[in-house]
Formats: C-alpha cells, sequence, structure tokens
C-alpha cells in the first residue's frame, strides 16, 4: 500500500521529520517526508498494510514532546510512478495549501543540551547557544516558512564538519536540528564598552556577570531582543536605571541563577515551581519571603516580584563568576516603544545608559518580550502571553465561520488571527501610541497570516474612532477587501472569556480602566451578557458614575477622583489642603479642583473599577501618581493581603447599578480608626461581593447559569477569591481567563472572535 499524510499543527522545528524517519524505517517502510510552505508536513509511505498502521499509530503516541498534530489527512495513492528504495527526508517544498499550522514558539535551554554544555570533554563545553531539535530559538529567527536553515538567521552560519555530522546523522538528537552550531561555526559572543569599543577578554559572558554583580549596567542581547541587566543587591545601579530610564516606580522583571536561589527570597508553590522550571519559562510574579533581601528598589511599594529562570546557555554563564542569587533583567525599549532588537539600534538608543553591550552576532529576525503571569492557586493569569506561548494557537471549541484579524485596543497590545479553530495570539507589542509599535503591530499580524497560511475575511477593532488601531483596520480593510467590524471594549473582553471556555451564554463582570463605551462614556465596571452571537451583547448593569476630574489627569493623579466622590457627602477641604503636596501644582491646584466642584463643574464621568480602587489608593496613602498602568491599584491590593473586612458594608445595589460612594466614604473616616490594610482589604471586599451579588441577580433574572471574570481587575487574587466563593455558593459556574491575559493584552482575541462568529 502506498499513502499519502498531511500532518497539520506545530511540526516543524520540533524534530518531528527526523521523528518520521525513524519511525518509518522502524516500521520497514519506505517513501519520504518533507516540511512545506504552509508550516504542514508531508509524508508519502510504501510498504506493508500492518506496517503502516503501526506508523499511523506510533505517529499520534510517540511523536516529539514539542509537537502538536491538529489533523492527519491520508490519502491512498497509486503505488506506480517513482520507485522508493529507502525513506528519505526531502528538500522542503513552497507548497502551501492548508490554513491553521504554525511553527513553534521558542523553547528553553533543554537539560541535556545545559548537561552537554557543562561537560568539559563536550565538543559544545561552554558553548552559549547550544541547542537541540528539542530546545532553542524558533519564532525569534524564522524569517520565512518552511522551517528550514536557510529561512532561518541561522543562515548566517555554515555549519562546521562535526555539526554537519550531528545534523546528517538519524539517531543523533541533532538530526536536522536547524538551529544547531558550535563554537567553531556558531553566533560568538563579545562585549562592547558604553561607547562601542570592542573589549578585549578571555570570556565576555562571565565577564558581563562579574562586572553586573559589581554595579555595571549592561544591555545583553538574547533570542527576541535586548535585556538590561544589573544587579539586585546594589540599590546604586538601579537608581541610575530609574533615572535614566523615567522610571520611578515600575517594577523591574529579574532572572534568578536556580530554583534555590528563588527560595531563599521568594516564597514558591509547587505549582509556581512547575511554571517557573517549564520550558516556556515565563516571567512569575512570587510573593516577597519574609526575609526578602533584594533591594527595594526593584519592585518599590508591591508584595509580589516577577522573577524568571536562565533559558539560554548565555543567561546560565552569565551567574558562573559571582555569586549574586539574581540579576534584574528587564526589557530594552524606550518609554512606549517595542523591545530593541538591533544591535545598532541598541547602540544608539541605549548609549548613555549602559556601561557595557553584550552582544552577540545572530540577527533576531522578530522580537518577542518575556511573557508573564501570575498564579491564582494553581491557575494561570496571563500579564503577558509572549516569548514561550506565541504563536501557539488556542483551541476553540467551534469552528469560526470567517477568518478574522482582531488588532486590539491601545495599551498592552497583541494581535490575533482566528482561523477555524484556531486563534494565533501574537507576542506582545505594547502600547500602540507611536509609530513604531503601530509598525509592529502591523508586521506582526502579517506574520500570523504569512507563518499559517491565512487569509483574512475580517478585520476586527475597538469602537474608539480615535484609536490608532481603528485607523489601521480599516486601512488592512482596503488592503485586503474585507470588512471591518469594530467591537465595543467590554463586548471584546466578554467574548475572549466566552471563546475560551467554549460556553453559549455568559454574564460577565468586566472591570478594568477604560473602555469606550457604547454611549461615547467612559466605561469600566459592568455587567454584560455575551452569547455566541455578537449582535446580542448587552450591558445590564454597571458601577455608580463617578467624576472624573479633568479627565486623563484624574487617572495620572488618583487625588482627583477621591475628591470628586468625597465631596459629594463630607468636607473635604481640609483632607485637599493637607494633601495638595502630593499634587504638581501643590496648593494652587488644590484650590482649583475644590472651586471646580462647588461649581459642580465636572463634565466626564466614568463607570471604571480602577478608578475607584485608585481613589481608595489615594485616601488610603498607598499611591498618589499612577506613574505606570495599573499602578495604584496593584499597590492596593498588595497593601490589603492578609487583611480583614472591617467596614462590613453590605453591597448597595440600586437598579442594575452598583453604588460607590459611600464604601469610598467609609475608607476615609475610618482611616482614625482602622489599619491601612484592612481598609485597603475592605474596599476589594465591597467591590467584589457588589459586583458578584449583581452578576448573580441578573443571571437568574437572565437564565443563565455561568458567570465570569474579565478585564485587567481580573489579575487582582483577592477579588477574583471573593467573587469566586460568593457565585460558586450561589450555585452557579465562575469563569475566569486561563490562556489569554485578562487585561488588554487578550483584547484583540476577543475581537477576532466576535468578528469571527458574526452573523453578518
Ligand atoms: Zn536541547
Ligand atoms: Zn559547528
Ligand atoms: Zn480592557
Amino acid at each position: 500500500m502506498r499513502l499519502k499524510i498531511i500532518v497539520s499543527g506545530i511540526v516543524q522545528g520540533v524534530g518531528f521529520r527526523p521523528f518520521i524517519y525513524r519511525t518509518a524505517v522502524k516500521n520497514r517502510l519506505k517513501g519520504y517526508v518533507r516540511n512545506r510552505g504552509d508550516s504542514c508536513v508531508e509524508i508519502v509511505v510504501d510498504g506493508g498494510d500492518e506496517d503502516i498502521k503501526r506508523f499511523l499509530r506510533d505517529l499520534i503516541e510517540k511523536k516529539p514532546p514539542l509537537a502538536r498534530i491538529y489533523e492527519v489527512i491520508t490519502t491512498p495513492i497509486e503505488s506506480t510512478g517513482e520507485n522508493y528504495e529507502d525513506f528519505k527526508i526531502y528538500r522542503s517544498s513552497d507548497e502551501a495549501e492548508l490554513s491553521g499550522s504554525v511553527i513553534p514558539p521558542d523553547i528553553a535551554i533543554c537539560d541535556e543540551c545545559l548537561m552537554e554544555m557543562r561537560d568539559p570533554s563536550n565538543p559544545r563545553y561552554d558553548y552559549f547557544f547550544i541547542t537541540c531539535v528539542n530546545c532553542g530559538p524558533r519564532y525569534t529567527i524564522i524569517e520565512d516558512v518552511p522551517y528550514d536553515r536557510e529561512n532561518t538567521t541561522m543562515r548566517d552560519f555554515q555549519m562546521c564538519g562535526f555539526c554537519k555530522s550531528e545534523y546528517m546523522d538519524p539517531i543523533n538528537r541533532r538530526f536536522h536540528a536547524q538551529t544547531v552550531a558550535c563554537p567553531r561555526c556558531g553566533p560568538r559572543a563579545y562585549l562592547l564598552d558604553a561607547n562601542g569599543g570592542i573589549v578585549e577578554c578571555r570570556d565576555p559572558i562571565r565577564e558581563a556577570g562579574r562586572l553586573i554583580s559589581e554595579g555595571c549596567i549592561i544591555a545583553v542581547k538574547g533570542y527576541g531582543g535586548f535585556h538590561i541587566a544589573a544587579s539586585t543587591l546594589l540599590d546604586e545601579p538601579l537608581k541610575r536605571l530609574r533615572a535614566a530610564k523615567h522610571r520611578r516606580q515600575k517594577p523591574f522583571a529579574i532572572m534568578a541563577r536556580s530554583l534555590e536561589a528563588v527560595k531563599s527570597f521568594a516564597k514558591v508553590s509547587s505549582w509556581e515551581e512547575k511554571v517557573l522550571t517549564s520550558y516556556e519559562r515565563p516571567i512569575v510574579l512570587l510573593e516577597k519571603g519574609e526575609n526578602y533581601y533584594l533591594s527595594e528598589l526593584i519592585s518599590p511599594g508591591l508584595h509580589n516580584v516577577g522573577v524568571m529562570l536562565p533559558y539560554t546557555g548565555l543567561h546560565y554563564m552569565l551567574f558562573d563568576w559571582v555569586k549574586d542569587p539574581a540579576f534584574v533583567m528587564t526589557s530594552a525599549n524606550p518609554p512606549n516603544q517595542p523591545i530593541i532588537k538591533d544591535d545598532d539600534e541598541a547602540l544608539r538608543k541605549l548609549r548613555g545608559l549602559v556601561d557595557y553591550f553584550l552582544m552577540h552576532n545572530r540577527r533576531i529576525a522578530h522580537r518577542c518580550d518575556d511573557s508573564v503571569l501570575r498564579l491564582h492557586g494553581y491557575k494561570p493569569v496571563f500579564i503577558r502571553r509572549s516569548r514561550g506561548y506565541a504563536p501557539e494557537p488556542i483551541r476553540l471549541r467551534l469552528k469560526a465561520r470567517s477568518s478574522a484579524l482582531g488588532l486590539g485596543g491601545e495599551k498592552n497590545n497583541t494581535a490575533c488571527l482566528v482561523v477555524g479553530d484556531k486563534a494565533f495570539l501574537s507576542q506582545h507589542i505594547g502600547d500602540v501610541e507611536n509609530l513604531e509599535t503601530l509598525v509592529f503591530l502591523e508586521s506582526a499580524s502579517k506574520r500570523l497570516m504569512r507563518l499559517t497560511n491565512s487569509n483574512v475575511d475580517v478585520v476586527a477593532c475597538d469602537l474608539h474612532p480615535k484609536f490608532a488601531t481603528t485607523m489601521l483596520a480599516s486601512r488592512l480593510s482596503e488592503e485586503y477587501g474585507c470588512r471591518v467590524l469594530q467591537v465595543q471594549h467590554h463586548y471584546a473582553h466578554t467574548a475572549a472569556l466566552l471563546a475560551e471556555h467554549g460556553l453559549n451564554e455568559i454574564i460577565a463582570i468586566c472591570c478594568d480602566g477604560y473602555g469606550y463605551g457604547l454611549d461615547g462614556g467612559a466605561w469600566g465596571g459592568e455587567i454584560i451578557f455575551g452569547s455566541l452571537n455578537p449582535l446580542e451583547f448587552k450591558r445590564l448593569g454597571h458601577l455608580e458614575e463617578q467624576p472624573l476630574l479633568g479627565g486623563d489627569m484624574a487617572t495620572r493623579y488618583p487625588i482627583r477622583v477621591a475628591a470628586g466622590i468625597l465631596y459629594k457627602r463630607v468636607d473635604i477641604e481640609e483632607w485637599l489642603m493637607e494633601n495638595s503636596i502630593n499634587l504638581p501644582h501643590g496648593l494652587r491646584e488644590a484650590q482649583l479642583i475644590l472651586s471646580k466642584l462647588k461649581r459642580g463643574d465636572v463634565r466626564i464621568k466614568t463607570t471604571s473599577c480602577g478608578r475607584v480602587l485608585d481613589a481608595a489608593s489615594a485616601i488610603l496613602g498607598v499611591c498618589y501618581e499612577r506613574t505606570y498602568e495599573g499602578e495604584p491599584a496593584m499597590k492596593l491590593e498588595s497593601a490589603a493581603i492578609n487583611g480583614r473586612n472591617v467596614i462590613e458594608l453590605e453591597p448597595q445595589i440600586r437598579g442594575t447599578t452598583l453604588e460607590t460612594t459611600n464604601i469610598i466614604v467609609s475608607l476615609f473616616e475610618g482611616r482614625k480608626v482602622y489599619s491601612r490594610r484592612d481598609l485597603a482589604y475592605s474596599i476589594h471586599y465591597y467591590l467584589a461581593r457588589g459586583l458578584a451579588k449583581l452578576a448573580v441577580d441578573l443571571a437568574i433574572e437572565y437564565g443563565v447559569k455561568s458567570i465570569g471574570f474579565t478585564g485587567g481587575v481580573a489579575c487582582n487574587q483577592i477579588i477574583t477569591d471573593i467573587m469566586r466563593s460568593f457565585i460558586e455558593e450561589s450555585g452557579l459556574n465562575f469563569f475566569v481567563h486561563e490562556a489569554v491575559p485578562p487585561g488588554d493584552g487578550g483584547l484583540s482575541f476577543g475581537q477576532a472572535i466576535a468578528a469571527a462568529f458574526s452573523q453578518d
């Protein structure tokens, strides 16, 4: 019998052809295997019926660990024509007929490679970019499909005889590993000084580690871009870094030398340990340990710290000459710009900021930031889904009617392509406020289409008329001759939750900072009904509207929000004047705020949950200025850890609105009586209980069994836990995001889902 087999999924760059080769030979089959231009693998086998049956079973059951098989299409073919003498790996073909396969994400160095790197008798001893068929960069080095060396940035390096012999050897684990390299033929590392001059040293990587330990700031080129590395024990370099990056408070991620080192300064649950050591190697937000001894400048005012483990040989080697438990490893990017990936760009943009550059001479085809997540118990919550995960698709329970591209909103953006029953989410793109990021968004979108061999029927974007992404959507729709669908922000969050769990309908509690409402208002604390038909989406309830004094100024300085709410019930003059030192223009500004309130001159109002948390944060003296997205609310959560509900205010629901004025006033009045921790906890409790109650009431009224929680506030564990227990006690199901970020990093997914399933 002779059979043609097409395998779709993640089957290129994961050792699939070598595996097929070995399996075919084992089963005495002749024929060939090859990669195709649509990221699929094509196989022809010729042999006995029983042998072919066993081959097909092995193909599914014994596939390589990183491979994902979506579909196996078999077609019997005539045994005439070409005669196969044995089984071969053929040259790849450009043929592309199927959509929906993709190449894998970057994979952390595997244990076997790490062992070889540490073995003085191994030819790759000390080689910082040691990889094999099971590990190494993929997504960040691929310029085109099929995944062959000449389509990657490894094509700049000619394999030496030794590497070639392993590459050609069917029983070697580097058989057809496209990233194979060694000290003789592969990428080299070198150290440059602040002016880009070469620093002569025998061991540039370990020398860089020593310099970091001593207090230098070093730009380190990795797989998907540049990091900025610094000591975690010394304050001086961190002060310097914060001043130069204009980043006063935003937490820095750190890379620890080992799991044991992590445990010396942070609490690590068994679930967190599993994620930290996974081959995706994300940054995990961990609670600081009792004896936390790293610099307070790493994550000021927060109870947690973002930690990752090394994921390349280079990272491991950085720690070899030093005793430091960890180094700061923050993405190198100018404010609101994508992570830096090119050497000349790094030298230009980081000049004056870093003392040295640790470079290597392999080009980065596509940038990719580190992923960030935290665990609520055993459930992962993505803050950012990027390296290690992108572009692996999220599988949907249903097949979409049309293929759709979602472009996200404005902050923390990603792109998402929905094709059939898969959603391909791009790497982290960032805040699309300037040209560089917008260009990155467009290229990442087109790359997803190219890698998956897909076209789009509809481009989805936000409802906000002035977002750059809205304009990009209309331009792309013209380019592709397809339609545009504008999806309301909180509808998109809700659609994301529906799709992720394969639900038909849901009542979603959707809480974040800001989303353009159907009425043009500033929404952000919403109860939304959603179903698979986007036309049925409906806003059922929301938080009380509160004044946003000065619009964006209020978002930046939460005292303004607090003043607007408090003014309705209490005399705030004394408090406001006392706190005027926390306003950029001091007393004068405080007086201006007061006179505006007296005149009733407040035009902008918001139902945002984030703004209520911000107001509480300012009243309790936790945070007076938002220097990064979500800062006042994040610090409020940190302040509330282990707190109690002392206010005991029952949720005040009027109609379908949860009131927020009284709880804010209660916090204000409770300041003299209760601890900051208990008050911080009380506002969490009130909002969580109140929103959950409102959602349960509405779910019963509408006969819906499932309630979900989405939006950026769903990263907050205290609120999520309280909601969960109340909703589950009510006999309803509670859903949160596990595969995509609840914040705006998951927005493009929801938009694309709404568009792909729309009836039009
Ligand atoms: Zn390996
Ligand atoms: Zn070599
Ligand atoms: Zn949002």
